[in-house]
């Protein structure tokens, strides 16, 4: 066994990852493992937003909302190639909340935020701007427009991930906590491998629970990893359908129970819908877009959008379950999506910190509350100052956020047999790595066999030496969204092929 890591982490989620690398910057010893795949929880079933959240001023949650915001400009510049900046238009109407009401709640927005590149807020002339031409004729005259950013949620997962392992962190995938012991001023953590059934112990400092909605799980099942939070589970689904407009803007759409829908252009020729809200019991791995929420989505836009959408459009639905702090009472789109850190520590004892709650977007300013709460736990080692997550590229980010176009430029000049929409696929994933997976091909046959939809030989076997990607969902769900594109039968290959190369690497 190795000596005593100084934090282990459960759970591989943004958060977990997002701490493995901050951690493992500072010099830290840091052992993380993932019962499943990376990102395979909440982390890859989000509306893929990086925003202040606009809703949550409504809730007075300023806080919550100001860090949001700042983060915006702090992850864009650290992820050019995962995240991009994108308007959204909130078209309005007699009856929604007042015209006062969002020009108030957007100029909040846009000066709590200190925004140096992503444009402010303006109002739109939907009878005269493009984005008013998909909407119910008539039914618009005015909209607003306002800044956020996209990500790509899964990737984020995984570039923190990869980051933190080229840092020395030990990143385990499929491989489960079973048992927690506080012991000696330390704690002993076994896990157990997925499939294999090995089991091994290892010795921390401290310890994270960071296991996202299995938070609750995690406390009060066998590890007995207690927190006094009252967890609460609320479930949201999403659906994609054919593009519903020709531009690259977004929509947030307001429906008459109150809550918001976004509307958002996605993977070229498509556009993602969400969110439903509602409470959920039972295990988060199993959530699915249920027949009614696919339903609800279907109404909340075909009552803005000329073209009516029906559940015979939509051609993928997930669902993902966030772990909440907040009593049943409220309503689920209601209760805060702040995050909480709970710290359970005594004279003596190894301390357990737990996560709940939180967003994509604060994921690197919880990792670094998490590390300030640790630290008197923590020996000083030699490494990066705190904050230097907010300045250092994620992998393939080391470029700027003005030069998207010419690395896609200068990866076709210099592989010119790629077509612009996969050059453009491969920076927007890997940034300048992809240069690293097309490596010395001259042509399109030399990156190996081709699994359909652009995906080759050479990009799944960098996705399983680098990224820890074991089987064809790994790869076609979440290092791609490819399994948009792909029949099962190319699927299926691509599996096949996957269990043979990695029996093959002993994996
Ligand atoms: C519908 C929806 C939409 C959202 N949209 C946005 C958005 O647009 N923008 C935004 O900023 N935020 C959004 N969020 C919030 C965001 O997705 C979550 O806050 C974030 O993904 C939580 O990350 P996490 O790491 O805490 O949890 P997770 O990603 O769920 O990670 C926890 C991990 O722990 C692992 N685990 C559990 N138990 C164990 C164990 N015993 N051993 C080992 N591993 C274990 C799980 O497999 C899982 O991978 C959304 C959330 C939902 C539900």
């Amino acid at each position: 066994m190795r000596g005593t890591y100084d934090v282990a982490i459960i759970g591989g989620g943004v958060n977990g990852c997002g701490i493995a690398r901050d951690a493992a910057g500072r010099g830290l010893s840091v052992f993380l493992c993932e019962m499943a795949d990376l990102g395979s929880g909440t982390s890859s079933r989000s509306t893929k937003l990086i925003h202040g959240g606009l809703r949550y001023l409504e809730h007075l949650d300023f806080r919550l909302v100001r860090e949001s915001l700042l983060e915006r400009e702090v992850l864009w510049r650290i992820a050019p190639h995962i995240i991009q900046p994108m308007r959204f238009v909130l078209p309005h109407r007699q009856g929604m909340r007042p015209a006062w009401l969002l020009r108030m709640g957007l100029f909040l927005y846009d000066h709590l935020s200190g925004r140096e590149r992503l444009p402010g807020t303006r109002t739109l002339d939907l009878t005269q701007d493009e984005a008013g031409s998909p909407l119910k004729p008539h039914a618009f005259a005015t909209g607003f427009e306002y800044s956020d950013c996209w990500v790509d949620d899964a990737r984020l997962v995984v570039l923190n991930a990869r980051d933190a392992a080229d840092r020395g962190a030990v990143i385990r995938t499929r491989t489960r906590a079973v048992e927690a012991k506080r012991e000696g001023g330390k704690w002993w953590l076994t896990v157990e491998e997925d499939g294999r059934g090995t089991r091994e112990t290892v010795a921390a400092r401290t310890l994270v629970n960071a296991a996202g909605p299995w938070v609750g799980t995690v406390a009060h099942g066998p590890l007995g990893l207690r927190t006094a939070a009252h967890v609460r589970l609320v479930e949201g689904a999403h659906i994609v359908v054919p593009k519903l407009f020709d531009h690259d803007r977004a929509y947030l759409l307001q429906n008459p129970d109150g809550r918001v829908v976004f509307a958002i252009p996605y993977e070229q020729d498509l556009t993602l819908i969400g969110t439903t809200d509602r409470d959920f019991e039972g295990d988060p791995a199993e959530t699915r877009a249920a027949p009614e929420e696919i339903a609800y989505l279907c109404d909340a836009v075909s009552s803005t959008f000329a073209k009516a959408v029906s559940p015979r459009d939509v051609l993928w639905s997930y669902s993902g379950v966030r772990p909440l702090i907040g009593d049943a009472a409220s309503e689920a789109k209601s209760v805060s999506r702040d995050y909480v850190l709970e710290m359970d520590a005594a004279e003596g004892l190894a301390p357990l910190l737990s996560c709940i709650g939180g967003k994509i977007t604060t994921y690197r300013k919880l990792a670094e509350a998490v590390l300030e709460r640790l630290a008197p736990c923590l020996p000083q080692r030699e490494g990066l100052p705190a904050g230097w997550t907010a300045s250092t590229p994620l992998p393939g980010g080391e470029f700027g956020i003005d030069d998207f176009d010419a690395q896609v430029s200068g990866l076709r000049r210099t592989f010119p047999f790629l077509d612009p929409r996969q050059a453009t696929r491969l920076v927007r994933a890997y940034g300048t790595h992809a240069k690293t997976i097309l490596g010395s091909a001259r042509t399109a046959a030399d990156l190996g066999t081709a699994f359909g939809a652009s995906l080759t030989e050479a990009e799944v076997r960098y996705l399983m030496g680098h990224e820890w990607a074991r089987t064809a969902e790994d790869v076609v769900w979440r290092r791609t969204k490819l399994g948009l594109r792909m029949t099962p039968e190319e699927v299926g290959t691509l599996d096949q092929w996957m269990r043979e190369a990695g029996a093959a690497r002993g994996v």
